[in-house]
């Protein structure tokens, strides 16, 4: 089936490995969780923010979001028509070992994706560029996508489901040393000014901010820490953390509410990370994930058996290293 002998041999001397049908059932049920339960540390800001705000029309809004959280979860259906484009991060034990290789494993995720369209039913939101042409099951060229990362002395692969729009939100911005920490606010007012103004952002949104690596690093940071921190979570850098506060009460201080409406809940968590860039930049990414936040992970063991949880656990200290080790 895979076609090397060598490959084969492989097979036989290992006693245990995470299955290919383990893998594909299981993303099934991720994109279906993903969809429709919204994760407990989004509903209970929510809940926190519409408790506090003053505004009643922002006030209001914030609690149809909370009742339609809810009816997704009673009536099994998306908790927004708009579905996003799903996307994977996997995170692979350095000792882990996969039926079939990292072939078989996207062949896996592009098949649940593809059934999950169908049979939730999500979104076919992808279509060609040019022609627009769509195979009305979310897969197509580079779609979806499946980021890596990995992790020493386990044998388990995290795989993390995010479904996601992308069409608002996201910008970059090359800030230079000089415009430091001041630049990077200027930034961040500019950008939730651009889109929370008109409510774009569907928000209250996660702003994911990654600064420093190059333009593509600081973007694929930006996003990871829109989408893949729980929300409250701090940077273990506790200048970062500090920073993050305070960008959250910057955010929620510029009389933006959710869903474009005045008020003080636009904001429901800022995530920084840092990268090490070029010593004459300062690259900078955003990226705003919306109230729809429709994220879930599941670990796969040898024996196979899979666990479900709400906290993607990306950035490990690995994952976040600054040596050689
Ligand atoms: S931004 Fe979020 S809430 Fe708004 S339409 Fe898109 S998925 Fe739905």
């Amino acid at each position: 089936m895979y076609g090397t002998d060598r490959y084969e041999e492989f097979m036989e001397e290992k006693d245990v490995m995470i299955r290919a049908e383990t893998i594909l059932a299981a993303s099934r049920e991720l994109n279906t969780r993903a969809a429709i339960e919204i994760p407990k540390d989004v509903q209970q800001k929510v809940e926190k923010m519409a408790s506090e705000e003053t505004n009643p029309l922002s006030r209001y809004v914030l609690e149809k979001i909370l009742d339609n959280y809810e009816t997704a979860i009673k009536d099994r259906s998306p908790m927004c028509a708009d579905t996003g484009l799903p996307r994977y991060y996997a995170k692979i034990g350095n000792q882990a070992s996969i039926e079939g290789g990292m072939v078989a494993l996207e062949k896996s995720l592009r098949q649940a994706t593809a059934d999950t369209t169908a049979s939730i039913p999500l979104r076919p939101n992808r279509v060609h560029p040019f022609s627009r042409k769509d195979h009305n099951n979310n897969v197509g060229l580079h779609a979806p996508t499946v980021d890596y990362s990995f992790e020493p002395n386990v044998d388990w692969m995290d795989i993390t489901v995010v479904h996601k729009g992308g069409l608002f939100g996201g910008e970059y911005r090359m800030l230079f040393p000089a415009d430091g920490i001041p630049g990077l606010k200027r930034f961040f007012l500019d950008s939730i000014a651009e889109f929370l103004r008109r409510g774009m952002s569907c928000q209250p949104a996660v702003i994911g901010i990654g600064v420093g690596g190059t333009k593509d690093v600081c973007v694929r940071l930006s996003k990871e820490a829109a989408c893949l921190r729980l929300v409250g979570d701090r940077n273990s850098e506790p200048e970062i953390a500090r920073l993050e506060e305070e960008l959250i009460d910057l955010g929620n201080n510029a009389g933006f509410g959710p869903m474009g409406f005045p008020g003080k809940s636009a904001v429901l968590d800022v995530h920084i990370e840092a990268a090490y860039a070029h010593t004459g930049g300062m690259p900078v990414g955003i990226q705003q994930f919306c109230y729809a936040q429709r994220r879930k992970t599941a670990r796969f063991f040898p024996d196979n058996t899979v666990e479900f949880r709400e906290d993607p656990r990306w950035f490990t200290p690995y994952y976040r290293r600054e040596t050689i080790d």
